[in-house]
């Protein structure tokens, strides 16, 4: 519980509606033109909020445009290879957003005849959508009077109730429900939910909020009494584990051996070189000739140093190195998903985020 925080006064109906109408007159004029705004296509915005889940909005933006070109509706999704649709996913992250959604799609053709349900408890059933995206998909496409709260309405409405709790608690969150609930407008609802993403997004951000700028200051108890640097509550730290990990490509008549990640492993259904994890960098030929001779059967004559990445994954720092195999012989494990690809099918295949960087430098 944080000292020193106000009581609440969004109980106040006048309160409220001060909060809408600012809100509407600061969105008006400071709305970004976003290529899923441009449309109430259910399907798109659900394609939307899904990539924009823990996705900053300039990353998602080409993103999405390339999704939409290749499948313009939910049927063209359904339809397609899990492959293509990792493809196009690629250096997003979270890849089981992208299975899940492929997976709904599959879901909508087969028991809602190809159309986008519009029932909230049937768009809830669907894989992958939680209370969340359900809320944002019907309120903005349809304008159904239901609250949402993803990252930046959090930050928000927890300043904008001096939230006491952590907000990923019971009590914060259920305070926080509570809040979207009660300030939701009764007409124009996913305009208003929209505006507030935005000025989450785009004002009261997570370091320094522009509260000079911000519609709702007066309104806003933790900016009245200077709390901003402590609402809302910051999460634990994490404690990170350092990981070593070796990468070899393997490569025979000008084509490179890929194993696809299996479904326990981090970037499932995604391809990678031949990866493993060791004790340290100081890993010897003989070890690493073991663990190829396991994971593919095949035999390694010797090895060339080719880079070092290192790069985090949740809660590991990872050092990859990346070393070049030679002088290989043997048949390969078929049933180890393993796949040999030449350089052309290098670029089509759905890579994990270290896979690609080394198919670059080769
Ligand atoms: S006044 Fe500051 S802290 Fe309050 S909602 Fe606006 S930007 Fe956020």
């Amino acid at each position: 519980m944080l000292e020193g925080s106000t009581p609440l006064d969004w109980h106040s109906a006048s309160w409220r509606q001060q909060l809408r109408r600012r809100l509407r007159t600061w969105y008006a004029d400071h709305r970004r033109s976003l290529p899923w705004r441009e449309s109430t296509d259910p399907y798109r915005i659900w394609v939307s909020e899904i990539m924009l889940q823990q996705t900053q909005v300039q990353t998602v933006r080409a993103y999405f445009l390339r999704f939409m070109q290749r499948f313009p509706t939910v049927q063209d999704l359904a339809v397609a290879d899990e492959q293509e649709v990792l493809r196009l996913w690629e250096g997003l992250g979270y890849y089981r957003r992208a299975r899940q959604m492929h997976l709904a799609a599959r879901v909508i053709v087969d028991q809602h005849e190809g159309v986008f349900p519009t029932d909230f408890d049937a768009v809830l059933a669907l894989p992958g959508i939680g209370r969340y995206t359900a809320g944002a998909i019907l309120s903005i496409s349809q304008d159904q009077r239901l609250p949402i709260l993803e990252a930046n309405t959090i930050r928000l409405n927890a300043r904008l109730t001096a939230l006491p709790d952590d907000p990923r608690s019971k009590a914060g969150q259920d305070l926080l429900w509570e809040f979207a609930e009660a300030i939701l407008p009764t007409k124009r609802v996913g305009e208003f939910n929209q505006a507030l993403m935005e000025l989450g997004s785009l004002v009261c951000t997570p370091k320094t909020p522009r509260c000079l700028v911000c519609p709702l200051k007066d309104l806003c108890p933790t900016c009245q009494q200077g709390l901003q640097g402590r609402i809302p509550l910051a999460p634990q730290k994490t404690v990170y584990h350092d990981v070593h990990e070796v990468a070899v490509v393997v490569q025979r008549n000008s084509k490179f051996l890929l194993r696809r990640c299996q479904p326990n492993e981090r970037w499932a259904g995604l391809w990678d070189f031949i990866r493993f994890p060791v004790e340290s960098d100081a890993v010897s030929d003989i070890e690493l000739q073991k663990q190829i001779f396991a994971l593919t059967n095949l035999d390694a004559g010797s090895f060339q140093a080719l880079t070092t990445i290192r790069h985090g994954v949740t809660k590991y720092r990872i050092t990859l190195r990346c070393v070049l195999a030679a002088g290989i012989s043997g048949r390969i494990n078929r049933s180890a998903e393993l796949q040999w690809v030449t350089r052309t099918q290098l670029a089509q295949i759905p890579l994990s985020v270290t896979g690609r960087k080394i198919s670059k430098l080769l």
